[in-house]
């Protein structure tokens, strides 16, 4: 990734700066593997919402995956076919549902008992039946950070294997909503295949479990997780897809006419995105040398979070010596720190310092926490 510095130089910092090459590469590298299969990619907006990113991808003819009605809005008017969307979240609000019925979204991804039975009635409402998924909690460890594994019995999200049968069975009694999926998500940033592998082997046997009592479904949902390389955003710019549907591949036992889905969200975003900040000061202690930036943990939180590491480069010191620093920001909390003794050359006020892989839960997460302005997008092709 290359950074036009002398075009910086015009933006204020901090900022996010998105190569959109490499954005379009990643995304078509996707679509070529899924392709491969007859896969269906379904692009996850939460990991970055970008109305001009979301364009790309709805134009290389990516779904998508919404996790609010905000989402759902979004993903439709940045061009995305309605009949593409699936809509998760564990909390649904009642003009959310109505918004994905009215659009006639692919799918409700339902959580629970109770949220199946208000989306039937507010479909009947209408006079419409609107086609739902079922999120199964497969009960698989992704062996991510605990904030962001979603899979285990203990966590909030999805319909427990136990309560399957149940569920399923209720589903069919109800004359308003459709069955046409399961669904699953298990986590993100998940670093190998093997839980992937795992949960096709229990899609199998779920599959199996749930044509004992006469369910069929035309559509399985495995949801999203693939990881970035967040220590090498250089060398492993492209996340390996080829070698993540070919794990799939191998092991789901599809039912004829059934189709496959994916939702990728992180390996599509992360790696094209870098905040770009200002060192603003330095402050040399008898212990440690401080760098304190102008982006804070309001514009880029996975740090501050869950001690999320980004790669950070000084893109301006002429400097062949090395020193190691903390790279902190200006807000009022210890937490608003980047890395700590990450060795950097050294360091003066007025150079540009680059927070790598950053496109996706960058820009989305920000807030405008110590009433800071939300940073601003700046896209390679605007700088041409
Ligand atoms: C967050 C999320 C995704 C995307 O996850 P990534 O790790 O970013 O690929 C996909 N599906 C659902 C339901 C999600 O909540």
């Amino acid at each position: 990734m290359n950074f036009p510095l002398s075009k910086f130089r015009n933006t204020t910092t901090p900022f996010y700066y998105y190569d959109v090459d490499l954005f379009e590469r990643t995304a078509k590298t996707a679509l070529t593997q899924a392709n491969k299969y007859g896969y269906i990619v379904h692009y996850a907006l939460k990991a970055n919402a970008n109305e001009r990113l979301l364009r790309i991808l709805s134009g290389m003819g990516f779904g998508a995956d919404c996790v609010s009605g905000a989402e759902v809005q979004r993903a439709a008017a940045c061009g995305f076919d309605p009949k593409s969307i699936a809509f998760a979240g564990v909390g649904k609000r009642d003009d959310e549902i109505n918004l994905g019925i009215d659009h006639g979204i692919f799918t409700f991804n339902c959580e629970s008992e109770q949220e199946l039975e208000v989306i039937n009635e507010l479909a009947k409402a209408k006079g419409k039946v609107a086609t739902v998924a079922l999120r199964i909690n497969p009960n698989v460890d992704a062996h991510t950070h605990a904030h962001i594994t979603t899979g285990l019995a203990e966590n909030k999200f999805g319909i427990n294997l136990w309560q399957l049968d149940e569920v399923a069975k209720k589903v069919q009694r109800l004359s308003n909503i459709k069955l046409i999926s399961i669904h699953f998500h298990i986590g993100s940033q998940i670093t190998e295949l093997e839980p992937f592998v795992e949960l096709c082997r229990k899609v199998n046997e779920l599959q199996d479990q749930l044509e004992k009592i006469g369910v069929a479904v035309e559509h399985v949902n495995l949801g999203g997780g693939l990881s970035v390389d967040y220590h090498h955003p250089d060398e492993k710019s492209i996340p390996d897809f080829a070698g993540y549907f070919a794990a799939i591949n191998k092991t789901i036992k599809l039912r004829a006419g059934q189709k496959l889905h994916v939702e990728l969200g992180r390996s599509i975003a992360a790696q094209c995105g870098s905040l770009v900040t200002k060192c603003l000061f330095i402050k040399e202690l008898l212990k440690k040398n401080f760098v304190v930036v102008d982006a804070g943990f309001s514009d880029l939180i996975r740090p501050a979070l869950y001690g999320a590491y980004h790669k950070i480069e000084n893109l301006t010191s002429p400097s062949t010596e090395s020193k190691k620093y903390d790279v902190v920001g200006p807000i009022c909390e210890s937490s608003d720190t980047f890395d700590k003794d990450v060795s950097l050359p050294t360091t003066q006020r007025g150079d540009y310092l680059v927070l790598r892989t950053a496109g996706a839960y960058g820009e989305v997460m920000a807030s405008q926490y110590n009433l800071r302005s939300l940073p601003k997008a700046v896209f390679s092709t605007d700088l041409k």
